[in-house]
């Protein structure tokens, strides 16, 4: 479906600060004891109450029609009576997940593969699966004054927010999105998804080219896709997401124009922009493989675009969605105001999340207090950096892990959810992640959102790679914030590279 698995964040930085900020006064005060308890009275009341953290699920459908030439992803063509067992197996997956009650959930994500091509009644199995399992959180009302409506299909509405800026979170929660391949979901099958509380659908398109489409072995071609979207627009979806791909053999810089215009004239709330990468062991890889390592040396290409048309297609999308009101807030993702994807800024954000079903994986965390070991570490990196650090008490440093299910699907189907093996990640594994998935993103980290969570400032872990990049007009830093300039974003890989930690 789409042209990475990469799903990732966002919010203006003001709102972003503040929100953490309110939540953690919050939290502090539910935490202070009532006067004149005891110790152990003290104890039970920290014990009871409730602190319930924000958590987004995935859950990955990994059957399509028949496979695309490009593709790379976990996924395959499948019988309905293995898509009944894959999602039994998945609804036991959801129903084992431990601890469901420290949790509220803020987005679900039905990715793949091509989840669509499910019968509804599975992707309803599903959905009641988690909804019987965990709380959803609660829509709050447009001047954002709590909870005032419960959590649930018939409230999973999206409220537009018109903040410019802003994704407004808090006033679309929850969002349920599905992937759709053009051609897999009709008119029924819409309309049922949306009474299931389905209210974001990102839609495969790739190219508006039917020869591009036939190149890249899609099943679909730009009829089948409008009469899909037509069809999403009828059956209420009011928030629409376009995957388009480019730098494919054969494109030319005028045909990507063609597929810009002609999706834009469609008025979706959302696009996701990416370029091909030939990735091996795809057929794609046999083809044009050589081609692609020609490029990369700079040497003439056959049959792809060269580097110049590439980098030419990849200027031309930013200034026709920007003109048509979506705005770039990740480097391969624009909307219109208010219609970020609330789940992939979670994954850019490092929200915890729960990935279900094969390959799924999964970052959670506890909350306990940094080890020594760790403080270790990170004393060692300071005293390099600066003379008069002082590593603060990491009273909300969480412990992350992570873990990943089976990639086969008979080792899935049977496998023991209970008996994980769980990767606890380090100090330097978050703070890295934190810089590179944070920096996806145009508005960056926020400097004080990064000392809150190590207890160190970002400028004492990576104040010699900043300066460096500062230097090289890659990287900006005002008001409290990192984030990538024009030149960093085009130049993100070698950027994001900088902040590997050295161990
Ligand atoms: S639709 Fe094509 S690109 Fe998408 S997951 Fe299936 S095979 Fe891969």
């Amino acid at each position: 479906m789409p042209a990475r698995t990469e799903r990732m964040f966002c919010g203006s930085p003001v709102s972003f600060a503040a929100e953490n900020q309110a939540v953690r006064d919050r939290r502090i005060a539910d935490r202070r004891p009532a006067p004149g308890l005891t110790r152990a009275e003290k104890r039970e009341k920290d014990r009871e109450i409730p602190v319930k953290r924000e958590l987004e699920l995935y859950i990955h459908i990994p059957f399509c029609v028949r496979k695309c030439a490009y593709c790379d992803f976990l996924s395959a063509p499948a019988s309905q009576e293995t898509m009944r067992a894959y999602v039994d197996v998945l609804c036991r997956e959801i129903r084992e997940f431990p601890r469901a009650d420290q949790y509220e959930v803020s987005t679900v994500f039905l990715g793949g593969g091509t989840p669509s091509i499910l019968p509804p009644e599975l992707t309803g199995q599903i959905l009641s699966t988690v909804r019987e399992k965990f709380r959803f959180v609660q829509a709050r009302s447009r001047t954002g004054r709590g909870a005032e409506r419960s959590a649930g299909p018939e409230n999973a509405e999206p409220i537009p927010d018109k903040k410019c800026g802003d994704p407004g979170f808090s006033q679309r929660l929850p969002e349920i999105t599905i992937e759709c391949n053009p051609g897999t979901a009709d008119m029924e099958k819409l309309a049922a998804w949306r009474r299931m509380g389905i209210n974001r659908l990102s839609l495969g398109l790739q190219s508006a080219d039917d020869k591009e489409l036939r190149c890249l072995g899609r099943i679909h071609t730009w009829k089948d896709f409008l009469a899909t979207y037509h069809d999403a627009r009828r059956a209420g979806f009011e928030n629409i997401n376009i995957d388009l791909m480019s730098a494919l053999p054969g494109q030319t810089v005028d045909s990507w124009k063609r597929t810009l215009e002609k999706v834009l004239a469609l008025s979706p709330e959302h696009i996701s922009a990416y370029s091909l990468i030939i990735e091996e062991g795809t057929p794609f890889y046999d083809r044009y493989g050589e081609d692609a390592r020609r490029r990369d040396a700079g040497e003439p290409c056959v049959e792809l675009p060269s580097e110049e048309e590439e980098r030419e297609m990849y200027r031309l999308t930013e200034q026709y969605l920007q003109k048509a009101g979506l705005y770039r807030y990740e480097i391969s993702n624009y909307a219109r105001p208010g219609y970020e994807c609330r789940h992939n800024c979670g994954y850019w954000r490092r929200t915890e999340y729960a990935g279900f079903g094969l390959g799924a994986a999964s970052l959670l965390a506890l909350p306990e207090t940094v080890s020594g070991k760790e403080k270790a570490v990170m004393g060692r990196r300071c005293a390099a950096g600066a003379a008069d650090h002082e590593i603060r008490p990491h009273t909300f440093f969480p412990k992350n892990y992570r873990y990943k299910n089976p990639e086969d699907l008979a080792a899935y189907l049977a496998y023991d959810f209970s008996d994980r093996q769980k990767e606890e990640l380090s100090a330097e594994d978050q703070m890295e992640e934190f810089m590179f998935l944070g920096l996806r993103m145009t508005r960056g980290v926020s400097e004080r959102a990064f000392e809150e969570t190590f207890g160190v400032p970002a400028g004492q872990i990576y104040g010699r790679e900043m300066e460096k990049l500062e230097k090289q007009g890659l990287l900006c830093r005002e008001n409290g914030r990192i984030f990538l300039s024009v030149r960093g974003t085009d130049l993100a890989n070698y950027v994001m590279a900088e902040f590997l930690v050295e161990r």
